[in-house]
């Protein structure tokens, strides 16, 4: 198996492009890349580019230590190694990688081609594939004095390995989806986990919620997080009842806050695009408003849009497949059954 993970391409960051590609994928993550896969089924010329060092998208930038339990065909895999098999699924048809470059501009041109404007390059192509998941994320801070000089010593946002939060005392800080996700990863690892969070109403799946309530983990509805203490190193937070006001000092070694992300769609937001809350409306094809220009994942929106990797891989297939109609008519929408390339 390749690592695929960190790889790029020599001279893929260089120069201006001149090669026209049929499909053009704007982001790396797990919709890009398997719409890099079905296109690269349908025969195109694809070429992917992602702003981040790395492909996988929010999984390998986010939390490639943690287990997802809702792909089809995969009870539970660690985020990374999903990376790994869609990388290995979507690179068999060698698309060209672009890594750590950032989509400043989209237009059409009038010979029906599309230019892409890169931070370092000039791409060419016959249709686009916008799978650039929110755009920017940065995580959603904390209006704590201290926390900023505490970062990478103690306090961290992302986990990016679990190891190293094994036999130690954790404090999680928020009540969705990362909070709950790590307090469940950690819940045999580390020495302690307390969970705390400013209400008892939380947003996460029902099941991991159940799961971690059945653990050793402390959960406290109703706590915030008062101050942090240490200089070095994190040596303890204060936390505070928000109903009677009450505080107390808990000594810990690490501070996960996962309070949330927030978004930015950049320059895409002047790309001409149909915007609807931060997010591109596509048709039932997953074309957006500009003829030959999809989009897919996490960035499109339509009565209905689920923000899951299952979701926005049905719609890179979706996309990829209009895109192969885009370009030559006569080709059909849907391809037949991947199985039937083998003649089996
Ligand atoms: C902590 C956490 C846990 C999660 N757990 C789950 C889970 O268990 N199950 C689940 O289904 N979903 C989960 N999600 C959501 C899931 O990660 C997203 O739905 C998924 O990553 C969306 O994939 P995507 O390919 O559409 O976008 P992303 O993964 O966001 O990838 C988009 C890529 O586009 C690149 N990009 C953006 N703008 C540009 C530009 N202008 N130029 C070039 N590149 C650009 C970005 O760098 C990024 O690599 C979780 C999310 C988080 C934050």
């Amino acid at each position: 198996m390749t690592d695929t993970l960190n790889m790029t391409r020599p001279g893929a960051l260089k120069g201006s492009d001149t090669d026209i590609y049929d499909l053009t994928i704007i982001g790396g993550g797990p919709t890009g890349l398997y719409g890099a896969f079905y296109a690269g089924l349908r025969q195109m010329k694809i070429k992917i580019i992602d702003s981040l060092g790395q492909l996988g998208g929010q999984l390998s930038a986010l939390y490639p230590e943690k287990y997802i339990y809702d792909v089809g065909g995969f009870p539970r895999i660690l985020a990374k190694d999903l990376v790994q098999k869609f990388s290995d699924q979507a690179l068999q048809y060698a698309p060209e990688i672009c890594l750590e470059e950032k989509v400043q501009t989209l237009e059409r041109n009038g010979s029906g081609t599309i230019t892409l404007t890169t931070d370092k390059a000039v791409h060419k192509t016959r249709t686009v594939l916008i799978a650039a998941g929110v755009g920017a994320f940065l995580p959603r801070k904390m209006d704590v004095a201290r926390i900023d000089d505490l970062v990478s010593k103690g306090i961290q946002y992302f986990v990016t390995d679990l190891s190293a939060l094994t036999n130690r005392r954790v404090v999680i800080v928020g009540g969705g989806d990362s909070a709950f996700d790590w307090a469940l990863a950690l819940s045999d690892k580390a020495q302690s986990v307390l969970q705390i969070h400013r209400s008892d109403r939380f947003r996460a799946h029902e099941d991991t919620v159940s799961k971690v309530m059945a653990s050793s983990v402390e959960v406290r509805c109703f706590y915030e997080l008062k101050a942090v203490h240490g200089e070095d190193h994190l040596e303890a937070v204060t936390v505070f009842d928000n109903r009677s006001g009450e505080e107390q000092v808990i000594e810990c070694d690490n501070l996960l806050l996962n309070i949330g992300f927030l978004t930015n769609l950049g320059p895409i937001k002047e790309w001409g695009l149909e915007i609807l809350k931060n997010a591109i409306q596509v048709d039932s094809t997953m074309q957006t408003n500009i003829p030959g220009v999809y989009a897919a994942g996490d960035i499109c929106t339509y009565h209905g849009k689920l923000k899951l990797i299952a979701t926005g891989v049905g719609e890179a297939g979706t996309a990829a497949n209009f895109a192969k109609t885009f370009i030559d008519p006569a080709s059909k929408a849907f391809p037949g059954h991947s199985s039937e390339r083998d003649g089996t």
